[in-house]
């Protein structure tokens, strides 16, 4: 069997490990004569799972106690409206940085809940860059500041985070969560569709401070508000047990990497073996974002005509490299090389750009 370099934008390449642990357990999973999938949610054997997968993440990203930790359905999209929903109130604006098509979700979804404003926007640039600290408009009374930590479609990502005070600050970081260290305290509530960097998709994390749940309203139905799923521990109803279960696993893969900051590492090693024959193609690959602000999760970038980016995708295609085109709303190429996809990946699709290049 030959692996795919895989360099899909989500869902995503999973570590091979990940899948070989899963295989062998899919018939029996630890002595129960069936399958992690057939086992009931009220299980102790499933209890231990859920637990587990949650205490490695806290351990990981270092999560302080005075966060819950939630597993829940309906992507990063049910998040753009569940975050107004619950803590968005009556008198307050939430304030939106946009940069990129998912923070534009997320804000049309507050604006149906309630007031919004926009503390800073990129659109005007092609959303290439990340807007700096100095230009952020923050009142300092709004109920929240929202930012998408990473813009995977554009290929951008915030590098220092906006300090908010009071403000809570809350983040979408489906394409960027556990690449690289992180401090959870500066945060109110971090959101992530796990079908990017934690495991497949069907489970969204979400990492809450505790103090944020008494905002929601008693009227807001079950399944959406943050207090059910906080007081039962992700269980009120049945949870999407087989991908918390490879989330777990994911996670124990990264701890065996060496923790968050040796993943960090190796995601830094393979971004610049890309940006650099970016830079160094003398204008042949156009990087799409600004360099301050470029991803280290997806890299964009545009040849100089539509038609050579299209002969361009169809030999990668050819040669085993597998999602390299851009987003529908974009166009141009993108990789993708979350934690998962492998530096000898991010090798050989260097030496493809190179040879490409030389021959076309
Ligand atoms: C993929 C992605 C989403 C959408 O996630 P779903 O789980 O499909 O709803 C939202 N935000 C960001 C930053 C993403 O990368």
């Amino acid at each position: 069997m030959k692996r795919a370099y895989n360099f899909n934008a989500g869902p995503a390449a999973l570590p091979l490990e990940v899948l070989q642990e899963a295989q062998a357990e899919l018939l029996d999973f630890g002595g129960t004569g069936m399958s992690v999938m057939e086992l009931s949610h009220r299980s102790k054997e499933y209890d231990a799972v859920h637990e587990q997968a949650e205490q490695l993440l806290r351990k990981l990203l270092g999560i302080p106690d005075d966060f819950h930790v939630l597993f829940v359905q309906g992507g990063a999209s049910l998040q753009f409206s569940m975050v107004p929903l619950n803590l968005l109130g009556e008198g307050q604006a939430a304030n939106y940085i946009l940069t990129g098509s998912w923070s534009e979700k997320a804000l049309q979804e507050a604006v149906k809940v309630g007031e919004t404003k926009v503390g800073a926007s990129s659109k005007d640039q092609q959303y290439r860059y990340i807007p700096a600290a100095a230009d952020l408009e923050i009142g300092g009374d709004e109920a929240y500041v929202h930012i998408t930590s990473n813009n995977t479609i554009y290929g951008t990502q915030w590098q220092q985070f906006p300090q908010t005070e009071e403000v809570p600050l809350i983040a979408d970081m489906s394409s960027d969560i556990l690449s690289k260290p992180l401090d959870v305290s500066q945060f109110g509530l971090i959101y992530a569709g796990a079908q990017k960097n934690l495991g497949p998709s069907g489970v969204t994390v979400v990492i809450i401070r505790r103090d944020l749940l008494s905002r929601a309203k008693d009227d807001l139905p079950t399944m959406l508000n943050y207090n059910t799923h906080a007081k039962a521990r992700s269980l009120y109803n049945t949870p999407p047990t087989f991908g918390i279960y490879l989330l777990g696993k994911v996670l124990g893969w990264v701890e065996r990497q060496g923790g968050v900051a040796a993943v960090a590492r190796q995601n830094e090693l393979k971004a610049k073996l890309l940006y650099d024959v970016i830079d160094e193609s003398g204008g042949y690959y156009e990087g799409h974002a600004e360099p301050e602000s470029r991803s280290l999760m997806n890299v964009t970038f545009n040849l100089a005509s539509e038609e050579l980016e299209k002969k361009f995708l169809a030999e990668a295609k050819e040669a085993g490299f597998v999602g390299l085109a851009g987003h529908r709303s974009i166009g141009g190429c993108r990789a993708s090389i979350y934690n998962a996809v492998p530096v000898e990946a991010c090798q050989a699709l260097r030496d493809f750009m190179i040879r490409f290049k030389e021959h076309n």
